[in-house]
């Protein structure tokens, strides 16, 4: 989708949004797969209410983007403009066992930052690429942990208040891969509730999940990590991988030879191709094991 009215685009100078024109979702996205669109970029967080009743207004539809790495996005012209926050100076403050970060922040450095002043407890998400506020929004976790049993508060706008607001870490729910905020709300900040822990120990958790990362999954392949979430007592992967579908493939995009749950981009695979294999590998697990696998990666179709 293209922004070409003149009195639009003054109206988003005017609230310090930045028009990035024909922005490629296959650069911006760790799947390396996606169409073109607008890309606006906000750095005055308070006329987000500004932002958002102005494209309601030029009736222009809209997607959040964070660091996009969970991302499946459609081919071609998207019928949509995505948004995204640019990130601000300083994006952590430390105040006690209080970490102040920024949604636009990175979330592996968020990690370093708070261990190498004694804050830990989120070793296991060192390797989890894209934002806190993306971490936020799918309660990214790994090896036993997740980044929701460190949340104090967030700040989020409030898409059905069309507000800016503060909720408190227990009237959100953190569940696997899941929360409940609502699907238009916009995560802007949180605040984290560290554990103290010496740099030396911090250091030695995320050596250990480094290496287990490393050992299991194709790190150098373009992926959106793993594709569908674990059912209930069940891995997606190891279904997958007992049906001897590591390597199948539908043009490009293929299930990784490494792990059967990350779905890779081979070279120029379409989005087509990668739903196609997602439906295919949903279909052969279904017959076979009676279990539907619901998407972890988040699709945007066209
Ligand atoms: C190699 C690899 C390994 C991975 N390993 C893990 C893992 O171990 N555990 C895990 O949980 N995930 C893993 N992932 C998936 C991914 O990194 C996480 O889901 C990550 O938290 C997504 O953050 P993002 O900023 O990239 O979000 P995006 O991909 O940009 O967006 C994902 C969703 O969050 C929404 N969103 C993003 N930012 C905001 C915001 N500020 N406010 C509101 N909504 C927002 C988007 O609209 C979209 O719906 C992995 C991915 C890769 C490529």
């Amino acid at each position: 989708m293209r922004v070409e009215d003149p009195k639009f685009k003054a109206e988003l100078a005017a609230i310090a949004v930045e028009l990035r024109p024909g922005a490629s979702l296959a650069a911006l996205t760790s799947l390396g797969i996606g169409g073109t669109t607008d890309l606006l970029r906000i750095s005055k967080r308070q006329f987000i209410p500004d932002l958002i009743s102005l494209l309601e207004r030029h009736h222009i539809a809209y997607k959040f983007l964070g660091g996009g790495s969970n991302l499946l996005v459609g081919d071609g012209e998207l019928p949509w403009v995505i948004l995204q926050l640019a990130k601000p100076d300083p994006e952590i403050v430390l105040d006690g066992n209080l970490a102040h970060v920024d949604a636009a922040a990175d979330l592996g450095r968020t990690v370093t930052y708070c261990a190498k002043h004694d804050f830990g407890g989120m070793e296991g998400l060192i390797g989890v690429p894209g934002t806190v506020g993306g971490a936020l929004r799918m309660n990214a976790g790994a090896y036993g942990m997740q980044i929701g049993s460190f949340v104090r508060e967030v700040k989020l706008y409030r898409a059905a208040e069309r507000k800016i607001e503060i909720l408190r870490g227990h009237e959100i729910s953190f569940e696997y891969r899941h929360t409940s905020f609502a699907p238009d709300d916009m995560m802007l900040a949180v605040t984290l509730e560290l554990p103290s822990k010496s740099f030396k120990e911090i250091l030695q958790g995320i050596r250990i999940c480094n290496e287990k990362r490393r050992s299991s999954q194709p790190l150098g392949q373009k992926s959106a990590g793993c594709i569908f979430k674990n059912p209930p007592g069940a891995s997606a992967g190891r279904m997958i991988d007992e049906l001897g579908l590591k390597g199948h493939s539908v043009g490009d995009a293929k299930v990784s030879d490494r792990h059967a749950n990350f779905f890779v981009n081979a070279g120029q695979a379409s989005a087509k191709d990668m739903l196609t294999l997602m439906a295919n590998v949903r279909s052969r697990v279904e017959k076979s094991f009676g279990v539907k696998l619901e998407h972890e990666v988040v699709v945007w179709n066209a």
